[in-house]
């Protein structure tokens, strides 16, 4: 197969940061044969490669890539019944919004609170992906993917994953290496929409009898409200989501915390203790609002107005003014609170 590389390829419009530069070389990869060539003529070149999906979770310097670009596009799916359980393999260049609206349309439970999500299949397992009461580890049944310094395919089981909140094996000791090129999920064909998340429970109200669409465009609604919807006709930010993680602390660490925090903050949802241990997950949004406030900007980078935790570009801003946004914020915040903010956003120079 002949390999279709491109050179000096622009990257800001493939990424919904709308920052940065070129890569070196750039390759649409739309099957496994192509990821693996791919790979190839990276060592072949003696340059690195990196794995694109959707953008949606990059910051890529202005200088752009001196590497291998390899932009995931293999789209192909396939589902299996068995009994109550749906089998669906999607190829990791899916749109992972029109998975979601595909599983909805079909009435098939389980993922119905993922919609609106940016991005593509392959990135779901890499962060664990998740929002409104449902992440993808409870769905993913197998991750297949290429071992690159073997060149061989390897299936991952849910397990094998080593899913967190927003970590796998793919994004920490797997990170680089794996390249995952399919996703296998379970949905069911009976169930209760999952309506549990706050959000949701004010926008429904005691309304009992809601359908899998209903709950699909109840979240679409708030993300755009939100201003963390990256779609055709909705209203939202340059941006790469949430920026930050919100951070796990020890019980004696959150009383201190607690401490700082004021009345009128701590009458809102702004911690979850973590079952089974004494650590506490803290909202990193009512952390960085304690030290600046909602909407805080500086020139042409600033919090979303209407999401804390994203970062948004106003105006044709730098790589460089979003890093030093960023730090601003990660150092204030460990000033005030002794707590160090672990960056969601993967950084790309
Ligand atoms: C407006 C907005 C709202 C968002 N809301 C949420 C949310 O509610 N919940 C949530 O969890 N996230 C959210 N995100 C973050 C983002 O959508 C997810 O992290 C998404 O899964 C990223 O997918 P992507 O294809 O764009 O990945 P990219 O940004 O292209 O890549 C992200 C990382 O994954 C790696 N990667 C991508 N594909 C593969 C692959 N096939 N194999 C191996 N590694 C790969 C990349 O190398 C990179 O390190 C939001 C982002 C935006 C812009």
């Amino acid at each position: 197969m002949q390999l279709n590389v491109l050179k000096n390829y622009p990257l800001s419009e493939l990424t919904t940061f709308k920052i940065g530069g070129a890569a070196r070389f750039y390759v649409k990869a739309e099957s496994t044969d192509s990821v693996y060539d791919s790979i190839d003529f990276a060592k072949q070149h003696g340059v690195p490669f990196y794995v694109l999906g959707g953008g949606s979770n990059l910051l890529v310097s202005d200088k752009g890539y001196d590497g291998v670009i390899i932009h995931m596009s293999n789209t192909e799916t396939e589902t299996r019944t068995d009994g109550e359980s749906v089998y669906k393999t999607c190829g990791a260049g899916v749109v992972w919004d029109n998975f979601v609206s595909e599983c909805v349309n079909e009435n098939l439970f389980g993922v119905e609170c993922l919609s609106g999500i940016p991005g593509t299949v392959g990135a779901s397992p890499v962060q664990n992906i998740g929002a409104y009461g449902q992440s993808v580890d409870n769905l993913i049944s197998e991750v297949t993917a290429l071992d690159a310094t073997t060149g061989d395919i390897v299936k991952f089981s849910n397990a094998d994953c080593k899913f967190s909140y927003r970590k796998s094996f793919f994004n920490s000791e797997g990170f680089g290496q794996y390249i995952i090129v399919s996703v296998k999920y379970i949905l069911k064909r009976t169930g209760k929409p999952n309506v549990k998340y706050h959000d949701l429970e004010k926008y429904f109200l005691k309304n009992a009898n809601i359908t899998l669409q209903e709950v699909r465009t109840a979240i679409l609604k708030i993300r755009e409200y939100k201003g963390m919807l990256q779609m055709e006709g909705f209203r939202g930010f340059k941006c790469a989501g949430s920026f930050f993680k919100n951070p796990v602390v020890s019980a004696a660490h959150f009383d201190n915390i607690s401490d700082i925090i004021n009345a009128a903050a701590s009458a809102r949802n702004w911690y979850w203790p973590i079952a089974n241990s004494s650590e506490v997950k803290v909202s990193a949004a009512c952390l960085i609002e304690n030290c600046f406030g909602k909407g805080f900007r500086t020139g042409r980078v600033g919090l979303s107005p209407n999401h804390t935790l994203a970062i948004v570009n106003y105006d044709d801003a730098t790589f460089d003014e979003v890093m030093d946004f960023a730090k601003q914020i990660e150092d204030t915040v460990y000033e005030r609170f002794k707590v160090t903010l672990d960056r969601e956003v993967q950084i790309l120079r």
